[in-house]
């Protein structure tokens, strides 16, 4: 059973995941602007698996018997600048994210609210992952700032993802 302060923290995190899914995807209509097909799927397969994020707290609250409640989701940024640009601001936006993850852990230890804490070792190695594919896109674009024509061979290289 979730207390009433993780059920809302746990709902609150659901919201947070279906916003990182709307600014992936806002993302990915930029990409699709500029004609860089590569950014373009790496980012909307980004806002898909966002939504399987909230899709598993969505679970683990109903599984849990808890209810779920869906908040309002902020509209994101429509314009964005380069490549390197957009992915120095998912980089940053991801350290806030596990963050966010981290805090819901300790309110779960500070509860002892075990279940809630094994749930979230998932998460805990996923953003692990998520900041360390970000950082390395933001590298190799980093190296390409001075050629603008590589930007090219990096989209086709980052949209073999699978
Ligand atoms: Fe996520």
């Amino acid at each position: 059973m979730l207390s009433d302060s993780i059920q809302k923290a746990i709902n609150e995190q659901m919201k947070n995941e279906l916003y990182s899914a709307y600014l992936y995807l806002a993302m990915s209509a930029h990409f699709e602007a500029e004609n860089l097909p590569g950014f373009a799927r790496w980012t909307r397969l980004q806002a898909k698996e966002e939504t399987e994020h909230a899709m598993k707290f969505f679970d683990y609250v109903t599984d849990s018997g808890g209810r779920v409640t869906l908040h309002a989701i902020d509209q994101p940024p429509v314009e964005y600048g380069s490549p390197l640009k957009v992915f120095e601001s998912i980089l940053e936006h991801e350290k806030k994210v596990t963050g966010m993850i981290h805090n819901l852990y300790a309110a779960a230890v500070k509860e002892n609210d075990f279940a809630t804490q094994v749930m979230l070792h998932w998460f805990i190695t996923e953003q692990v992952e998520e900041e360390k594919n970000a950082s390395a896109i933001v590298e190799q674009l980093k190296m390409a700032e001075e050629h603008k024509g590589i930007w090219v061979n990096i989209d086709h290289h980052v949209g073999k993802r699978e």
